[in-house]
């Protein structure tokens, strides 16, 4: 194919829709898509649903939905997203943590699969909908990922029903009556060790021993893929092949057919997504020099939040002589994306691009300091297409009540003295 994406193409997309903006390329996430699919070919039935949190933009959810993705939601409005982007009902699961027994009743009423992380829920649930069936988020307490900040297997986590709890699980089931059909964890949002995995995987297999109707095991996301130059990326034909094995056996041993799911977000759109921002000024100290992008922490979060590396590069001038730069933002707060990164020179009015942009970046921005969302690109079979545009100040003033006349007697008050 000649449609993948080009350093002009970035270029263009930054000059037609101004800066900064987020492009993601579809082709990146169709590849990723099918690569997931070919290394669990084995298993007889695989179900991917993608976690609509990574990005909720409704054209990328259609273009899953199209590639016969299922979804995953943590919130009502997740779930209403993904029908509004024409995925089925029975194709959506709803697995959120904390939320109400009233969300989890609304989503069950719009006919999503339902995933229950807690025994005080799942008691009342079972008791009211003892006919509904439901994916019990189970925590294994297993860590599996690299940073601490991001694995939730471990022993304190808020996430999922601890093993450890199994016996007042079954105790539940019984005496509801309800109807597991699913049995999920999810241990953490990076995958190192594919052997962690598999051990976490056996104690899945153990707890579905326990259950006689399922249908599904989900074994959650947390895939890593490469950030930084260097960095390790999760073997995902290897844990295909010995994950899809052991659960092939699993399956004789149970009796049944089951469908092995997963439920990634970052595997499938972190590397399809571009942030492209301009550089306001460079701005020499005694100790460095600093390049000020026209974004912060409201745009682009993960840097300032998890410590993520983000790579940045100048498409302005992609062979210029590598310096070292400190790439900073215009936010009223210390909003470093980078230090001592090696760039290629950059001059005032260039735009830098940070990769891996897709998942995670802007689905959590903000309007800090009043400032605009960006607009999001997609790029498709050559083509760029707007799919979300930039915000304006309507959209900062919308939701707020100006409330005029409620002030005038602090005024009378005040020159009265
Ligand atoms: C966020 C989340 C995912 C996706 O994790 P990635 O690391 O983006 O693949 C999957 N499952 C659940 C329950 C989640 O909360």
């Amino acid at each position: 194919m000649t449609s993948a994406m080009k350093t002009t193409d970035l270029l263009k997309i930054a000059k037609k829709y101004g800066d900064p903006v987020y492009v993601y390329d579809s082709e990146k996430i169709i590849s990723q898509f099918n690569r997931l699919t070919n290394a669990f070919n084995g298993v007889k039935s695989l179900k991917l649903n993608y976690a609509a949190k990574a990005l909720s933009n409704i054209t990328i959810l259609r273009l899953l939905n199209s590639l016969g993705s299922g979804l995953d939601t943590v919130s009502i409005q997740e779930v209403k997203l993904g029908l509004l982007a024409g995925f089925k009902p029975e194709n959506i699961i709803f697995t959120p943590n904390g939320v109400s027994l009233e969300e989890i009743e609304k989503a069950s009423a719009l006919g999503v699969q339902i995933n229950i992380d807690n025994l005080s829920i799942l008691e009342q649930f079972g008791g009211k909908y003892p006919d509904v069936p439901v994916c019990i988020r189970i925590n294994p307490h297993v860590m599996a990922g690299g940073n601490s900040k991001i694995s939730v297997g471990h022993i304190d986590s808020k996430f999922g029903i601890s093993i450890h709890q199994i016996p007042h699980l079954l105790r539940i089931v019984e005496l509801t009556q309800m109807n597991i059909n699913g049995i999920h964890m999810h241990t953490g949002s990076d995958i190192l060790d594919i052997d962690v995995f598999l051990y976490a995987s056996e104690i899945l297999f153990e707890t579905a021993k326990n259950f006689k109707d399922l249908d599904f095991i989900d074994f959650g996301s947390g895939f890593k893929v490469p950030y930084k130059e260097g960095d390790i990326e999760t073997n995902i034909e290897e844990l295909g092949k010995k994950l899809g094995n052991r659960f092939n056996e699993f399956c004789k041993e149970y009796g049944r057919e089951l469908t092995l799911a997963f439920e990634p977000g970052k595997f499938l759109v972190s590397e399809a997504g571009s942030f492209l921002a301009k550089v306001n000024v460079v701005k020499q100290t005694t100790s460095t020099v600093f390049a000020s992008i026209d974004s912060g922490f409201n745009h682009l979060i993960r840097p300032m939040l998890y410590s993520a590396s983000h790579q940045i590069k100048n498409l302005s001038n992609p062979d210029g002589r590598e310096r070292y730069y400190s790439v900073v933002g215009y936010i009223c707060e210390t909003d470093t994306f980078a230090s001592n990164k090696r760039i290629n020179e950059i001059s005032e009015g260039n735009i830098l691009c940070f990769k891996n942009a897709g998942a995670y970046c802007f689905t959590m921005a903000s309007n800090y300091n009043s400032r605009f969302r960006p607009p999001e690109v997609l790029w498709h079979n050559g083509k760029a297409i707007l799919i979300r545009e930039r915000e304006t100040f309507d959209d900062l003033i919308k939701n707020q009540v100006d409330v005029k006349d409620i002030f005038e007697t602090i005024k009378e008050k005040v020159s009265a003295k």
